[in-house]
């Protein structure tokens, strides 16, 4: 299910949240170590932001969807979340059964925590385990353990959360293939209702990309990859969670709705430091961000530190960093490169599309379904190249 919008006024919000306990040496999101003194000011600075954004369109029948993602949200004090919750529904309103997700760390969940998550409406938990093996956890410099992340679980069920998300990373150089077959085991048998598995990236200019340039630790193997991408497809399918998209698995029904709706080209508010977010563009004119109608949309991008995003916002009244309009051709190329990633696939709309989508179904890289294409087991290990010939099968020209 897609998020509910329109095109003046987007069904989801996301709201980044930057803090957390520790850095992950892997990690390059926009975070913030130990900033606690910072969490009222920039709560403050977000509610700020969101008043600037509210003429982009209040939904109908308010949002679908709100993420809180980050950095750790479930750091924030639920005071501070109830203030930024009861802003939103002030200047968007929430439409009722919409999921509001949170982000958190194993350490520091308990029963009470969830409880009051719960009582703020908040309704779905996406709970960083990465590994239950305590020697990929020591590697990966997670601030848990496979007990902790453990009993986060038990307290998320005690509570009573019936959507819970877990994050797993494979590929792991501590973490050979069997080893990360027992712990996606152990996870199943706490019964996740989706669990997104993502392979290891070194992102340029981290603490681990530099470790590995000076040969401190290995480099992920790309044999782990594929053998441990395909384990994890097998171990979850038979588990009834069904790869709803490249790296994310689910029961059905308990996909996620916010994610959904960037996947299938969606528009969507952010607020907050290192946010991004997608408009139309009639409705970024309403926030002063001017491009030419002929355009589809406007992405945009805050800045990335907290501090510098409070004393922006306290100026400008927002923390736009930059934006930059997508035209026809560029939107085709997304929607084609997200739409692939789904198990439902995407709509073909033109001929070199149809044609390029034949030469792939002869290599069993896809399924064609009248005007609809979906990459098979085979093409999601080779995604790239597939999107790759669909989006040279669309000539620019036809695009216009
Ligand atoms: S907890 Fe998540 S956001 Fe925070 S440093 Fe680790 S990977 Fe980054």
């Amino acid at each position: 299910m897609i998020a509910e919008s329109t095109p003046d006024a987007p069904g989801s919000l996301y709201l980044h949240v930057p803090f957390c306990a520790t850095r992950c040496p892997y990690c390059d999101f926009a975070i913030h170590i130990g900033d606690d003194h910072l969490h009222q000011a920039y709560v403050e600075a977000v509610i700020s932001e969101l008043d600037h954004l509210a003429p982009a369109g209040r939904p109908p029948a308010g949002l679908d969807t709100v993420y809180l993602g980050g950095g750790t949200p479930g750091l924030l004090e639920p005071a501070l979340l109830a203030k930024l919750l009861g802003a939103v529904e002030a200047k968007f309103g929430i439409s009722t059964g919409a999921e509001i997700t949170i982000e958190a760390n194993p350490t520091g969940v308990s029963e009470e925590l969830c409880r009051s998550w719960q009582a703020l409406g908040i309704n779905r938990l996406s709970l960083g385990i990465q590994s239950l093996n305590d020697r990929a956890l020591r590697w990966l410099g997670r601030n848990h353990d496979s007990a902790g992340a453990e009993a986060a679980l038990v307290a998320a069920a005690k509570a009573g959360l019936e959507n819970v998300s877990c994050d797993l990373i494979y590929a792991i150089p501590e973490q050979p293939t069997h080893v990360f077959q027992e712990g996606l085991e152990r996870l199943l048998s706490y019964s996740p209702q989706h669990v997104s598995c993502y392979e290891l990236t070194v992102e340029p200019n981290t603490p681990l990309a530099r470790s590995i340039a000076t040969g401190r630790v290995a480099r992920p193997q790309e044999q782990d990859f594929i053998e441990q991408h395909r384990l994890a497809r097998e171990l979850l399918e038979n588990a009834g969670l069904f790869q709803y998209e490249v790296s994310n698995y689910a029961h059905p029904g308990r996909e996620s709705r916010h994610n959904l709706s960037y996947w299938q080209g969606g528009h969507y508010l952010a607020a907050g430091c290192g946010g991004h977010g997608f408009l139309s563009t009639s409705a970024a004119g309403r926030l002063g961000v001017e491009v030419d109608t002929h355009n589809v949309g406007v992405r945009y991008w805050n800045l990335r530190s907290a501090s510098t995003y409070i004393k922006q916002v306290r100026t400008r009244g927002h923390g736009r960093r930059g934006f930059e309009a997508i035209d026809r051709d560029q939107a085709e190329v997304e929607r084609l490169a997200c739409g692939l990633r789904l198990r439902t696939g995407v709509l073909l709309s033109m001929p070199g599309q149809v044609a390029g989508a034949e030469r792939l179904a002869q290599l069993g890289l896809v399924t064609v379904a009248g005007q609809r294409v979906a990459a098979t087991a085979k093409g999601v290990e080779v995604l790239d190249r597939v999107t790759l010939e669909l989006v040279t099968a669309t000539p620019a020209r036809q695009l216009k």
